[in-house]
């Protein structure tokens, strides 16, 4: 069996999107980070098809130095963890620690989060000491944060920061899953067995803006709420019952009323005909939940993640000289 806490090598993957003014001092600090390391380690840079010479630039810097850093191009902009997705697709480190180019999170923090992971744990989360975001930002991932507690059982307190460490054998089982939008934090989870979060500061960003307009930040949330779950579908036939049973209610307690009180009061059954349409609207609810249930089955086939994970087998010599695919 394999050693789990050795770590001979360790890849940095950091995604880049128009983060020119950034790259001189990221490339600088994260080597010198890495250098205290005293190991092996390599800084693969992916490029998410950036307008700017950011590709320009890397490229540079991976001709310039002898292997340590590795310039991924995209042809164009596939969104952050896509991005990072094609990092890890490239590292072969025993930890894998993703960044972000805007040193928001300082390269310093490597040598702690290796030393975390070297303690046996799957991912290495941070928490961000003394948040540099805007209030609504914050607001937001609190929300969120939650709701992923909620949805895996994993209490992790931050899911925002993207300064994480993860071991080789969950980037692998990550690299298995297929579906197009992702969200790493949470699916790495789904495959960790020991998790551990370590305080980290985190800085303002010094260059540029945010890359996360409006828009972009919806669309993440939509791609963090359907990679955990698609209960929202099944939140339809939920709502569908609810509104066709008060639709019911609603008429049964008109036609008591209206015998008790008599027809003056049921003003020609206006009432009666709302509480007919809630039972109606209710039932249409109900059958776009139906369709919701068959929509999620659909999705959670098409991107065939694996059914189960198997971090390790003890005590079972690997088969030796047998072809796999024969089996
Ligand atoms: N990023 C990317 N593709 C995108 C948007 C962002 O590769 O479409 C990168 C960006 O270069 C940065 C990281 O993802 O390294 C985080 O982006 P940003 O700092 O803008 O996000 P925020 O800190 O505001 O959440
Ligand atoms: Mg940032």
């Amino acid at each position: 069996m394999h050693d789990l806490t050795s770590v001979r090598k360790v890849s940095i993957v950091i995604p880049v999107y128009n983060e020119r003014e950034c790259l001189p001092e990221l490339l600088e600090r994260t080597s010198a980070a890495c250098r205290l390391l005293e190991r092996d380690y390599e800084i693969i840079l992916v490029d998410d098809g950036s307008a700017d010479d950011s590709a320009g630039i890397l490229t540079a810097a991976a001709e310039r130095s002898g292997g340590r850093i590795v310039a991924v191009l995209l042809n164009r902009n596939y969104g952050q963890h896509a991005a990072v997705m094609a990092g890890l697709s490239q590292a072969d480190g025993d930890v894998i620690i993703t960044l972000d180019a805007d040193l928001q999170n300082p390269p310093e923090e490597i040598p702690r989060l290796i030393s975390a992971a070297e303690q046996g744990y799957d991912v290495v989360g941070t928490v961000r000491d003394n948040r540099q975001d805007s209030l609504f930002r914050k607001g937001c991932s609190r929300l969120i944060n939650r709701l992923i507690q909620r949805a895996t059982g994993k209490g992790m307190e931050d899911y925002g920061c993207m300064l994480r460490a993860y071991r080789r054998h969950i980037v692998a089982a990550m690299l298995d899953c297929h579906e197009r939008s992702t969200f790493i934090p949470i699916l790495a989870n789904i495959f960790a067995r020991r998790t551990v979060e370590i305080r980290v500061s985190h800085s303002e960003r010094k260059f540029g803006d945010s890359k996360y307009g409006l828009l972009k930040l919806v669309n993440l949330m939509f791609d963090l709420i359907t990679c955990l779950t698609t209960t929202p579908l099944r939140l339809l036939s939920v709502l569908g019952s609810l509104i066709a049973c008060s639709g019911f209610l609603l008429a049964v307690t008109l036609v008591v009323l209206r015998c008790i009180l008599g027809p003056d009061w049921a003003a020609e059954g206006v009432f009666m005909l709302f509480a007919i349409l809630f039972m109606f609207v209710g039932a249409q609810f109900i059958g776009l939940g139906l369709l919701g249930e068959y929509i999620g089955r659909i999705y959670n086939d098409v991107r065939a993640r694996p059914r189960y994970f198997i971090q390790q087998v003890t005590g079972k010599t690997p088969l030796q000289g047998v072809n796999r695919n024969m089996l």
